[in-house]
């Protein structure tokens, strides 16, 4: 059966095209597929033009800052913001070329230090001081973030359960003020299902449909 069969309906399915031809991102688009996720600003700016228009574009890698104005503007969601330096500058690039940017906020609860993102406690910490107070040009539509690499599923469990546990504490802040914050990115190929069950509005899925990257 196809993936978007399985995956249930109310649940966004990202195609993580990163590392593959935009041959392969035009056959999933004549398939029907309309979301896909790039992990570097570089690959992505070289695809775009290639593609179709009505292609919804994820950001979903580490965004350096020297790399937020080239990708200000050619996304619908950048789903890995990791710091504050980092939403603050992206609403200023914004703001200059006179765009929206919707943004998700990047949690880190995985075990492995490699990854990025905020840690619970900053982040809520963030919307508790109500810090996105001076966003103008950016819209945070939720949190995403990523499960520890294992094949241990009940800690991908409980990570998964960390992640939604976080949004729950952003949206349980008295008179948050924030509209639109309704989206929690998490689980990829191996992982989905769990994420799924744990809440997840959008999946993220890369070599259960492409085949497996090159590097
Ligand atoms: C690459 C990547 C994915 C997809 O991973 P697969 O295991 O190929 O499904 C999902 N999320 C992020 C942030 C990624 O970098």
């Amino acid at each position: 059966m196809e993936l978007h069969q399985l995956i249930p309906a109310g649940v966004k399915l990202v195609a993580v095209s990163k590392f593959h031809p935009y041959t392969m991102i035009q056959e999933a688009y004549d398939a029907g597929q309309r979301a896909f996720g790039e992990s570097r600003v570089q690959e992505l700016l070289e695809k775009i033009p290639r593609l179709p228009e009505d292609i919804e574009w994820h950001f979903i890698g580490h965004l350096q800052t020297n790399k937020v104005k080239q990708l200000v503007g050619n996304t619908a969601l950048i789903e890995s913001v990791d710091s504050e330096k980092l939403i603050n500058l992206i609403d200023a690039e914004s703001r200059k070329i006179g765009v929206v940017s919707k943004v998700l906020m990047q949690v880190h609860v995985a075990q492995e230090e490699t990854k990025f993102g905020f840690l619970p406690e900053e982040l809520v910490g963030y919307f508790r001081e109500k810090r996105f107070e001076t966003l103008t040009n950016t819209h945070i539509c939720g949190i995403m973030g990523m499960a520890s690499n294992t094949d241990d599923m009940s800690r991908v469990r409980a990570d998964f359960a960390e992640i939604a546990s976080v949004y729950r504490q952003i949206v349980g802040i008295q008179d948050l003020g924030l509209r639109g914050f309704d989206q929690i990115s998490m689980g990829m190929s191996h992982d989905w299902p769990v994420a799924v069950e744990e809440g997840a509005t959008i999946v993220r899925i890369g070599s259960s449909i492409f085949g497996e990257r090159v590097y």
